[in-house]
């Protein structure tokens, strides 16, 4: 099975390869930038099932505005949400812009662990429902999916 796909977006650089180290040890594909403009960049080389995103970050592009661009590229990336206790009130209109949950920092790494668990899970069950579709629509119309032919019709 492939490896479940990180990445970890926080201008505080030792938090960042930290965290990344500690999701490497436990066999977990991690990537770490430290802006906004660098996650996105990311995400328009590579897919990736979850995304640690920090809230407050300098530079052009706010935790904010770094979501709405994620899930504008890769609708279907799970969001989580990094915030200190003074911008839980960010997390809140993150999570109505389609971030899976928050934590605040300080974060303890279990309860980091649990909640990417849980976004993998939900990842993971998107993931399948969007393929079971797939598989339906192949049986249903092959050549929807496969392009129509002009010789499909004859026999051979
Ligand atoms: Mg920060």
């Amino acid at each position: 099975m492939n490896t479940f796909r990180i990445l970890v977006v926080d201008d505080e650089i030792d938090f960042q390869e930290t965290i990344v180290n500690r999701l490497k040890k436990r066999n977990l594909h991690a990537i770490g930038v430290a802006s906004g403009e660098d996650a996105i960049q990311a995400l328009e080389d590579e897919l990736y099932d979850v995304v640690l995103l920090d809230i407050k970050m300098p530079g052009g592009m706010d935790g904010i505005e770094t979501l709405r661009e994620i899930k504008r590229i890769q609708p279907l990336v799970e969001v989580l949400l990094l915030t200190g206790h003074a911008s839980v009130e960010t997390s809140i209109e993150g999570m109505k812009q389609g971030a899976f949950d928050y934590l605040i920092k300080p974060v303890k790494f279990d309860d980091l662990l649990n909640k990417m668990a849980q976004a993998f899970q939900k990842k993971a069950a998107h993931d399948s429902k969007i393929r079971d579709a797939k598989i339906q629509e192949l049986i249903r119309y092959p050549s929807r999916v496969f392009g129509q032919e002009e010789e499909d019709g004859k026999d051979f």
